[in-house]
């Protein structure tokens, strides 16, 4: 079970729901991606973790709350009923970090394979009908999707839209998937930036030695110095 809370907290504000590690549905996860999704309704918390009559819970790993500016809930661990079918190219797209070029329905693409043990899911409340996105709602799902791709050393690529994944499907709508990829990059460049490379050790060690090898030269000087004045007091005290 991957370590969602030491993965996400420096990143957003969490909420851990209690039985996030065992909450979820049977079967196998390996994650290759993350489906990104709106709700369609308001106070979905509940539906999500808990699912609806037609629909066994929980319906997403992560939710983000529209009232609740840089939060994210964790629902779960594992697999989730959240992709459904979609389209085997967008799955193997997304394990060669390869962006889908547009929606399912307008590529023509078909339903192949059920995404749920591929794709970490991400149902964000919005109502899906042009209602506008809270800035701070839209950067608690950027920060988690960029914490979740460098722990797995994937590409903002991986981060599709379910209206990319399955021709089904219309969210999440709203926002284009393309300008959220990109953000999540720039996130995900900032992250590069400031870690500690290997480059960055060499030039530290390469900073240590340089300061003591300038350090045994000024000892050195000193004892010359020293030495110097001593003859000059001996020579004096002949005189
Ligand atoms: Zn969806």
């Amino acid at each position: 079970m991957t370590d969602l809370p030491a993965i996400l907290s420096p990143h957003v504000t969490l909420d851990v729901r209690p039985d996030w590690a065992t909450h979820c549905r049977p079967g196998t996860f390996a994650p290759v991606g993350i489906v990104l999704h709106h709700t369609g309704g308001r106070n979905d918390l509940a539906i999500v973790v808990n699912g609806r009559p037609d629909l066994a819970g929980p319906l997403a790993n992560l939710y983000s709350d529209r009232d609740a500016p840089y939060t994210i809930t964790l629902v779960s661990g594992g697999r989730c009923n959240h992709a459904g079918a979609g389209a085997q190219v967008v799955l193997d797209e997304a394990r060669g970090d390869i962006a889908p070029c547009g929606d399912a329905i307008a590529r023509g693409l078909v339903d192949g394979p059920v995404g749920n043990g591929y794709f970490y899911g991400i149902e964000a409340e919005n109502l899906g009908n042009g209602q506008p996105w809270p800035p701070g709602q839209l950067e608690a799902i950027t920060h988690a999707c960029a914490a979740l791709c460098a722990h797995h050393g994937w590409t903002a690529n991986r981060v599709i839209g379910h209206r990319e994944w399955t021709r089904r499907k219309p969210d999440p709508a709203g926002f284009a998937m393309a300008s959220m990829r990109t953000r999540i990059a720039s996130l995900l460049h900032e992250e590069d930036e400031m870690a500690f490379t290997a480059a960055d050790s060499a030039n530290l060690e390469a900073a240590k030695n340089y300061l003591v090898d300038q350090q045994r030269e000024n000892e050195l000087l000193i004892q010359q110095g020293s030495r110097i004045i001593q003859l000059l007091e001996q020579i004096a005290a002949k005189q």
